[in-house]
């Protein structure tokens, strides 16, 4: 059963057990917590897999990194929760993340089929109930305090509503967030969920969320807390095997991934799926306008750029949260090196592989590689894809671009190429409608939302929000 440790670490604290990492968020020396082992797996493991139902492939993922810190039985309680059918009322034939073909050798596998119509619950419906399970067990209570680009904001709510071990307070940036968004966090505020927003870009308002939760201790839900890195590993083996049969090729053969990228969670478990065996050429990131992460896999410069609002607005993210896993691991899983790098990042705004001794292609040689959408590339192809019957959200209509134009030129395709998407159309409908014209109607379930009126109540600065969750919690004593 893996041990965890900060990516910070020097050695002297006691390694935790999954449950431990779950429930605290961002350790408290600012770093993030990664197990010491990693299981590998051959192509015979991969095709014992074909055939399982996605909630089997995930256990069979997931149950090495929770180890024994929850037991078996339990493990697959809460799975059959987070992914049933009423969870999941659109999934094909009892597959909750079913592919798609776009074009010869071209994949979208569907992850947005959950309760809030984003890939956020694939990771999110179980999390809310291992904290639960967890402070139960313990006699606890957890206030957990989020920031929200979009997404995170009403899938995370939705996890954890109604729960009486938790209170839920969620930062959203004053901008960016689609109205629908902001409709589905004001419908599940109320009782144990608070919505607040805050006058700075997510970048911001993140460093804030991740200064105020070490300071006083709060829980998290954002990808920092390594819980949903580990549940979304399971996808990529669900993609892949069905990418190979989709294309007639056999376990071993090579299949490349493309992520809409943001904090880099999904595509830390992408790295992490090609790490433990899984054949994945290579891992595409795919950026917006905001293209700082593009520009790192390229050039190996990491640099603090300012972010814009645009109209695939859960990317809008020029500090990738979880780049530190993946950095750490390429270095070495060195901590000493993993802070110099990052302390020369916050000091000059600016770090180069080759100041810590690397090479400069270090993430390209790890299996990345990248290329940046905009706004125009992403209103073509959500009309390319609507052209062929398939309506794509934004953010994913990134990643379809990316992988229709690597090197920046439209080419065939090599290997079976998937992109991951990651909402569901009707989120973004201004973009959609501009980009298509008249649009059908939503699903069923997600129709009568209204928008917010005024938006949130906004709080001034870290000063307030510190104070607000004080009060809170001496209220709670
Ligand atoms: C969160 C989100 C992303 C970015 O994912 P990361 O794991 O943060 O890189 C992309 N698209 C949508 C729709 C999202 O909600």
């Amino acid at each position: 059963m893996p041990e965890y440790v900060s990516t910070r670490s020097t050695g002297e604290d006691a390694p935790l057990t999954y449950s431990d990492v779950v429930l605290e968020g961002i350790a408290p020396d600012g770093g993030l917590y990664i197990p010491k082992e990693y299981p590998s797996w051959s192509h015979e493991d991969l095709k014992a897999l074909q055939g399982l139902t996605y909630e089997e492939i995930y256990l069979a993922v997931k149950s090495f990194f929770v180890g024994d810190s929850i037991n078996t039985a339990t493990q697959r309680q809460h799975a059959a929760a987070a992914y049933s059918p009423e969870k999941f009322p659109e999934a094909e034939n009892g597959n909750i993340v079913p592919l798609r073909e776009l074009d010869k050798n071209l994949f979208v596998v569907n992850l947005s089929l959950g309760p809030t119509g984003a890939f956020k619950d694939m990771a999110l419906q179980p999390l809310g109930q291992e904290m639960d399970y967890e402070l139960r067990r313990r006699g606890k209570r957890l206030l957990i305090l989020g920031a929200t680009s979009g997404d995170t904001g009403s899938a995370a709510e939705a996890s954890v509503k109604g729960l009486d071990t938790i209170d839920l307070i969620m930062m959203s940036p004053e901008k960016g967030m689609s109205d629908f968004q902001q409709a589905q966090m004001d419908d599940l505020e109320g009782g144990n969920i608070e919505n607040f927003a805050m006058q700075v870009p997510f970048d911001n308002l993140q460093k804030i969320v991740k200064e105020v939760s070490k300071e006083l201790g709060l829980g998290a839900v954002n990808s920092i807390n390594w819980g949903r890195v580990a549940s979304q590993i399971a996808y990529y083996f669900s993609g892949y095997l069905q990418a190979i049969e989709a294309s007639g090729k056999t376990i071993g053969d090579e299949v490349d991934f493309v992520v809409p990228t943001g904090n880099m969670g999904n595509a830390l478990a992408a790295y992490l799926a090609r790490k433990i065996g899984l054949p994945i050429r290579k891992i595409i990131i795919a950026t917006n306008e905001n293209s700082t992460t593009h520009e790192l896999i390229q050039t190996g410069i990491y640099r603090k750029n300012d972010s814009r609002i645009t109209t695939s607005p859960s990317m809008d993210i020029v500090v990738p949260s979880n780049y530190e896993r993946v950095v750490h691991d390429q270095l070495g899983n060195d901590p000493d090196r993993t802070s110099s790098y990052y302390n020369q990042f916050e000091e000059s705004g600016l770090v180069d592989f080759r100041d810590v001794g690397a090479s400069s292609n270090l993430l390209t040689k790890a299996g990345f590689d990248s290329g940046a959408s905009d706004h125009d590339k992403r209103i073509e192809t959500i009309r390319w894809a609507n052209e062929r019957g398939t309506l794509i959200d934004p953010h994913t209509a990134d990643a379809v671009w990316v992988a229709r134009h690597q090197g920046g030129e439209e080419k065939a395709l090599e290997v079976p190429t998937v992109c991951m998407e990651t909402a569901l159309w009707f989120k973004f409908e201004p973009t959609m409608e501009k980009a298509i014209g008249d649009l059908p109607e939503r699903p069923e379930r997600f129709r009568g939302l209204k928008n917010v009126p005024g938006g949130f109540k906004i709080l001034s600065g870290m000063v307030e929000l510190k104070e607000y969750i004080q009060e809170k919690q001496r209220n709670q004593l």
